[in-house]
Formats: C-alpha cells, sequence, structure tokens
C-alpha cells in the first residue's frame, strides 16, 4: 500500500515518545513566554505592527511574483541598504525565510570541486545547503577551529567554513576570530549564520559577526533571519557587494521564489530602525540571558552559561523534558523542549529564550515554576 512506511515510522515515534503535535498559540496567551525567539520583545511592538499594516496596503498582501520579475519593491531595497549599513557590510540580499538565505548562502559559493567545512552543531538549513551543494562537505567537531584549520588543509579548489555564530540548542557562540583566522591561512571563505546574534549580540545588536571584528570583511558572508530579534519573517545574506550579485545570479532559493511579502518587509524594516533608536534593547535581552542563567544554576540546574540570549537547561531524558515542559505550561509559562531527533547529542533540553522587555518578576516566576516543576 502506498505509504505504509509511514505507519511504520509513526509507531516506532510513538514507542519512543517522540510523537510531534502542532499546538495553536491563543492570541491572548496568559503565559510568560520564554519559548519564543522574540528576543527584544519587537513582533507585537505597535511601531512593528504598523510598518506591516503600512506596507501591506501600499504593496498588497503578497510579493506577487519572484524578486527578478515583479517582487522587488521599494521596501526590499531599503531593508537590504539598511542592513547591510546596520550590520557593516557592503551589501545585502532580502529572502522569504532565513532557511532559504541559509540554502542560498551555501549552495552558491560551494561550486562543483569545492570543499566545504562544516561544524557539527550547525542548524538544519546550513546541513541542508551542504546537502544541496555541488561541492564536497567535511563535517568537523564542533566549535574547533584547528580541525576546521586541518579539514581546509586538504582542499583541491574553492573553500568554505560555514558555522552558526551562535547555536541554537545550547546557545553557545562559534569561535568566530578562530574561524575567520583558519579561513584566511587558506583563502577560503567564511560563511556564517547569525540568526540569534543579530540583534543580540555585538554594538547595539548589529550581530556576532560585528562584535567578532568581522563586519565587512571581504572573505566574511553572514546570513540572518528577520524573523527572531527583529519579530517578523524573512532571512538575509550580507557581505561583499560581488557576492550579492552572484546571489542574485545564481542562487536557486532567490531566483525561483516569490519575494518577501511586503507587510513581512515593513515590520522588518520598522524593527531595524526601532532598534537603531534603541539599541539598548540588544544589552537587556543579554542581561536577562545572563540572569536566567545564574538563578537557575543558583538553584541547583545544570544550564549552559549563554552567549546570547539562548538559554538551555538539562533534562533527564526525552519523556521527562516533554513533561516538565507540559507542567510548566501548566503553572502558566511556556518554555522549548528540545530532544532527539533535532538535538544531535541525544541530550533533551528545556529551551529558554530570554526577551528583553522581561522584568525582574518575570524572570523569577520563570526560574520559580522551572524549579517546581523539575522531575
Ligand atoms: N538558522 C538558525 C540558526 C535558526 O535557528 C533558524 C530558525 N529556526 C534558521 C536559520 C531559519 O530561519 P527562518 O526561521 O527565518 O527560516
Amino acid at each position: 500500500m502506498a505509504f505504509g512506511w509511514i505507519d511504520e515510522q509513526a509507531s516506532a515515534r510513538r514507542r519512543a515518545g517522540l510523537v510531534r503535535t502542532l499546538r495553536p498559540r491563543p492570541a491572548d496567551s496568559p503565559l510568560l513566554d520564554l519559548a519564543s525567539n522574540d528576543y527584544l520583545g519587537l513582533a507585537h511592538h505597535p511601531e512593528i505592527i504598523e510598518g506591516a499594516a503600512e506596507a501591506a496596503r501600499t504593496w498588497g498582501g503578497g510579493a506577487t511574483g519572484s524578486r527578478l520579475v515583479s517582487g522587488t519593491t521599494e521596501l526590499h531595497g531599503e531593508l537590504e541598504r539598511e542592513l547591510a549599513a546596520f550590520c557593516g557590510f557592503e551589501a545585502a540580499l532580502v529572502f522569504s525565510s532565513g532557511y532559504a538565505a541559509n540554502l542560498a548562502a551555501v549552495t552558491a559559493l560551494a561550486p562543483h570541486g569545492s570543499l566545504v567545512v562544516s561544524d557539527a552543531g550547525n542548524h538544519a538549513s546550513l546541513i541542508d545547503g551542504c546537502r544541496l551543494a555541488r561541492g564536497t562537505t567535511q563535517v568537523v567537531e564542533h566549535g574547533d577551529p584547528d580541525a576546521v584549520r586541518k579539514a581546509l588543509g586538504t582542499a583541491k579548489g574553492p573553500a568554505i567554513a560555514v558555522s552558526d555564530t551562535v547555536f541554537s540548542v545550547d546557545g553557545d557562540a562559534a569561535p568566530l576570530a578562530g574561524l575567520a583566522a583558519a579561513c584566511r591561512a587558506y583563502g577560503a571563505g567564511l560563511v556564517v549564520d547569525d540568526a540569534h546574534g543579530l540583534g543580540v549580540l555585538g554594538d547595539g545588536g548589529r550581530g556576532a559577526p560585528y562584535a567578532a571584528g568581522l563586519a565587512g570583511a571581504p572573505d566574511v558572508v553572514v546570513t540572518v533571519t528577520l524573523s527572531k530579534s527583529l519579530g517578523s519573517q524573512g532571512g538575509a545574506v550580507l557581505g561583499p557587494a560581488k557576492v550579492i550579485d552572484h546571489l542574485v545570479n545564481a542562487a536557486r532559493t532567490f531566483i525561483f521564489d516569490t519575494g518577501l511579502a511586503p507587510a513581512a518587509t515593513g515590520a522588518a524594516l520598522a524593527a531595524l530602525r526601532l532598534l537603531r533608536r534603541e539599541p539598548e534593547r540588544a544589552a537587556r535581552a543579554r542581561e536577562v540571558a545572563r540572569a536566567l542563567h545564574t538563578r537557575l544554576t543558583a538553584s541547583g540546574h545544570e544550564a549552559v552559561r549563554p552567549d546570547a540570549a539562548v538559554v538551555s537547561v538539562r533534562a533527564p531524558s526525552p519523556d521527562q523534558a516533554v513533561r516538565w515542559a507540559a507542567d510548566c505550561r501548566a503553572a502558566g509559562l511556556a518554555v522549548g523542549c528540545f530532544r532527539p531527533p533535532s538535538v544531535p547529542d541525544g541530550i533533551s533540553r528545556l529551551r529558554l529564550t530570554a526577551r528583553a522587555d522581561l522584568t525582574e518578576g518575570q524572570i523569577d516566576r520563570a526560574v520559580g515554576i522551572i524549579g517546581d516543576t523539575r522531575p
């Protein structure tokens, strides 16, 4: 029977307790939210909502076509120029998601005969970029510039190293300076995904590459999402103008995809302008993450020291992680729950995201609930 194998996979998942289900988030949720990626608390900000609404009124509900046909509005250009300038890069190109931006950057920069050196902890979208690329991929130990150096030494043609700047599972930062030095030693490009760094790290939220002194470097390309700190939806690639021109001409997820919706473009632009005006939001998100970590470890939890706004707390098993997250929810707190197969090391975690708009009282309440519901 067609799709019979799906039943087998589904029962294996049920037996392992790894079934995932969708739960709609009520518009007026009473839960204290430490599960979303809205790091700066901008998704519901009136200026961002108005940016989306005004863009939709002017340009319509959708982009109407691919960017090279009818899907480029003035807003796309403004967002690209302002995003590039904010993060310190020559040019930027906006995509319909961060996922599409990562597929574009990796595939377009890894031609036939090239080598891609990829960190073992990279996000699924970078991994998929490696899978689609014409070059050969070598996966190296997590966070290890020496391993990257060694791998680059085996390249027989053009090479890039690919890494998240902040890893989404544990919230640890990549050794960007070491990675850049390794790439420079071999004339390789460095492609980094700053999904969790933009708006949180670097001066006023200019991102992890900016903080590491790599902004504007001719051999560095950065991908970002507009869906976390900027409270919107979409993604972008930032880098030297010649790389961006190359993507316009060669990146399939740019050429064959409908342009980013005007509302998302307008919301991201409004968020970027607000962040420029209120740079203290970035530092506050980091401060909230540190406060969460300090208070959690003080009450005996095993939590990874956060380098950005993601705080990861270890759970004893996948089952207990799911129950712990459900008990938190019942007590009024929304947290993320990471378990296999999303975590390559098999360790289940509660994943908390710090938000710049959390009060001290809310931080204490969250830590209290996590402690009270501990398995
Ligand atoms: N990279 C990383 C590290 C991410 O966490 C995410 C979002 N989960 C993405 C890329 C994908 O971005 P988007 O959601 O905009 O497609």
